[in-house]
């Protein structure tokens, strides 16, 4: 990997205010020029974003929100959190499109509308796109990537706020990875069908089950920029890990 490196750190629906604590080393990480290529993104729940704001303030660690509400400003949406509130709260970025929202019922549709309003507000996008086990075994892996692509990113004009987190559902949160063969030809797949779109070359990310310990099958992938952490970025020295195994 060259250049810039992107480490995600999702914590899901985990966290207290007393997780905070454990982020310091982090932060003195983040500062040493050895790891100047890291992009350090942390996507909290929306009850720490504000404390992670603040943690991060005098540091080059960004911090975003794993969702929001297709109306960009305000709305008798109850329960609901806009793009405007994320960007006043101290937010770049947003997560979109994760499998385990597309799960509970969002369609191409819903995140096509969200991803409209995050550029709107001018927010990051991390736009996750990825096949099911059973999408994979009935060989309909770029079919699903093509339509999740194109339904999601319909009438984007603006690209360079988007970044493409590939994300196989059958890897999250199980411990299995896909093979080097398998990652490369489904990211030139993302790649072929996003330069139909654009002339920006968009950071692609991986997620699914990255650890520290699977890194040395991850870290020399081509054509990916980052990875998107769950499980083992809730734990600050597995992420530590994860960085320092990818830039060493
Ligand atoms: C995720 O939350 O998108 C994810 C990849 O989770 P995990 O790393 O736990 O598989």
């Amino acid at each position: 990997m060259t250049n810039n490196i992107y480490f995600i750190a999702n914590w899901k629906m985990y966290g207290s205010t007393t997780s905070l604590n454990s982020l310091n080393k982090l932060i003195n990480l983040s500062r040493l020029k050895k790891y100047k290529r890291a992009r350090i993104i942390y996507f909290p729940p929306f009850t720490l974003i504000k404390d992670f704001v603040t943690k991060f303030k005098k540091t080059k660690i960004s911090v975003g929100a794993q969702n929001c509400h297709q109306i960009e400003n305000y709305g008798s949406f109850t329960g609901s959190i806009s793009a405007k509130m994320l960007k006043d709260l101290g937010c770049n970025y947003v997560i979109l499109g994760h499998s385990e929202n597309r799960m509970s019922g969002e369609t191409d549709f819903d995140i096509n509308k969200k991803i409209l309003s995050a550029i709107n507000k001018n927010l990051k996008i991390i736009f996750c796109i990825g096949e099911t086990i059973k999408e994979k075994k009935n060989k309909l892996t770029h079919y699903v990537l093509k339509k999740q692509i194109n339904n999601g990113l319909k009438n984007v004009k603006n690209f360079k706020n988007i970044f493409i987190a590939y994300e196989p559902v059958w890897s999250i949160g199980t411990g299995i990875i896909p093979t080097k063969k398998e990652l490369e030809n489904n990211v030139s797949k993302i790649k072929k069908l996003l330069a139909k779109k654009t002339k920006l070359k968009l950071q692609i990310l991986y997620g699914g089950s990255v650890n520290s310990k699977n890194l040395s099958n991850l870290r020399n992938i081509s054509g990916i920029n980052g990875f998107l952490v769950g499980s083992a970025s809730q734990n600050t020295k597995n992420f530590i890990d994860i960085i320092k195994k990818t830039i060493n």
